[in-house]
């Protein structure tokens, strides 16, 4: 019986993190999964800050800049992305990204949005037909025919099932362990599922993802995935079990789900709403602005999913799981949009700015999924029935202020 062999995608903040998590649980499972555990680093030059636990000015590693990847290798700790954790020494950090994937039958996907595309083309013809993949990205991909989310782009690009990882789950708190919960959706086709498995949902089961039936409001199902290349009978099945074993840790709670487009979209949308949140505590506001942002985004995340992607979303993911609600309120209080909108009123800069002044490299998802849902919107004239989620890119683009969202996002007598 073969192991599946897992390779993260990405090692920022996230990316690392997940790293950790998956390769306490590959050394938990030796009879599912190959023990080392490959990360794939976007190479640069890092040099160690001297507030790092490493740093020792006589050492050649803290004098002169060298590759983050070996840097990782070394030291077991990703000091750019996710200073201060150690790694597992089974996490390997790898600078080529085919032969990160070489291999590998699972495909953790775990990078800033607007790098997937450029990411799916390298790695076109690099990887297993059969191989899995699950997206722990949060956004959205907009285009002329409507809005796909990332997991589904994934898939169809590299011919792949891919299924989604999203909930309340900021990354240095998981790094350190501390509890959390978080929802996996993954609904492959029953071919890889030899054992009992993932109908039956929490949910009551929504169609498998591979024959999901996306809509968008001209009320056209939009095209069907490929077929699948069936896993090989000799690899242990890839069901929910299989798949919640490599991410379940005591200090990281698993969901499991079938509703991937609920869980895609609750990850990407809750940045809009962070942000807007961000500016009403930087206005000095209180708690209670807070909540009428966050009570509104929820609303309006229910809303695009029941628009763009029909019944096959459930409200009840928004509502009831980590990925809707609860990822909601982790980001309005502690999340990087959060801060850094909060940031920019404080210190009257733009939010881009201070993202490159306080994020080290790190990225916001919010700004540009901001832009992506209301490219959507507007084609469809549709702004007026999202009023948060237009007001948000209305005070990016400079249209209108912060101080003006009470007034925005009040409902209109039609
Ligand atoms: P991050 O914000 O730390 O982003 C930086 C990463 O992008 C680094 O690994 C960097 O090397 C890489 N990068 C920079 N330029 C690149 C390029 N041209 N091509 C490819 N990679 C490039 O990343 P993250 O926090 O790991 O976020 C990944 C995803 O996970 C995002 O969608 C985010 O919303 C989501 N997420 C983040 C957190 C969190 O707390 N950090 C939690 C849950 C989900
Ligand atoms: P930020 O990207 O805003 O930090 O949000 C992190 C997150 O997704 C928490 O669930």
């Amino acid at each position: 019986v073969k192991r599946h062999k897992v390779t993260i995608v990405g090692s920022g903040n996230w990316g690392s993190t997940i790293s950790k998590v998956i390769a306490e649980n590959t050394r938990a499972y030796p009879q599912l999964f190959e023990e080392e555990v490959q990360m794939w680093v976007f190479e640069e030059q890092v040099t160690i800050p001297k507030t790092s636990r490493h740093f020792d000015a006589g050492s050649e590693l803290c004098i002169t800049p060298q590759p983050l990847s070996l840097i990782i290798n070394r030291l077991h700790e990703n000091v750019k992305y996710l200073p201060g954790i150690t790694l597992p020494s089974n996490v390997v950090a790898n600078p080529s990204l085919p032969d990160a994937v070489k291999d590998s039958t699972i495909l953790i996907f775990n990078l800033p949005h607007q790098f997937i595309n450029r990411i799916c083309e390298s790695l076109h013809g690099k990887i297993l037909p059969y191989a899995r993949g699950i997206s722990c990205i949060k956004g959205i991909e907009v285009d002329e025919s409507g809005v796909t989310l990332l997991s589904e782009q994934i898939g169809r690009k590299l011919g792949i099932y891919c299924g989604a990882l999203s909930g309340a789950n900021i990354a240095s708190e998981i790094a350190q362990g501390k509890w959390c919960e978080t929802t996996i959706a993954y609904d492959p086709p029953l071919m890889d599922s030899r054992h009992p498995t993932p109908i039956g949902t929490p949910h009551g089961g929504s169609p498998s993802a591979s024959t999901i039936n996306l809509v968008d409001p001209s009320g056209e199902p939009r095209k069907r995935s490929a077929r699948l290349t069936p896993l090989p009978a000799d690899y242990p099945p890839l069901n929910h079990e299989n798949v919640r074993h490599l991410f379940h840790r005591p200090y990281f709670h698993v969901q499991m789900t079938s509703d991937v487009a609920g869980v895609s979209l609750g990850g990407a949308l809750k940045n809009i709403i962070a942000l807007a949140a961000g500016w009403v505590d930087g206005l000095g506001w209180g708690d209670n602005a807070k909540s009428a942002v966050m009570r509104i985004g929820i609303l309006e995340m229910v809303k695009f999913g029941k628009t763009f992607f029909g019944d096959t979303v459930h409200t009840s993911t928004f509502t009831e799981e980590s990925c809707g609600v609860a990822d909601v309120v982790t980001s309005c209080m502690g999340g990087r949009n959060f801060r850094c909108a909060k940031m920019s009123i404080e210190r009257c800069m733009s939010i881009d700015e201070v993202e490159r002044l306080e994020l080290n490299g790190q990225k916001l998802q919010g700004t540009s999924t901001a832009v992506e849902v209301n490219l959507l919107l507007r084609g469809r004239g549709m702004e007026n029935d999202f009023p948060l989620f237009t007001a948000v890119h209305n005070i990016l683009q400079g249209n209108v202020k912060p101080e003006q969202i009470p007034e925005l996002i009040e409902p209109k007598d039609s």
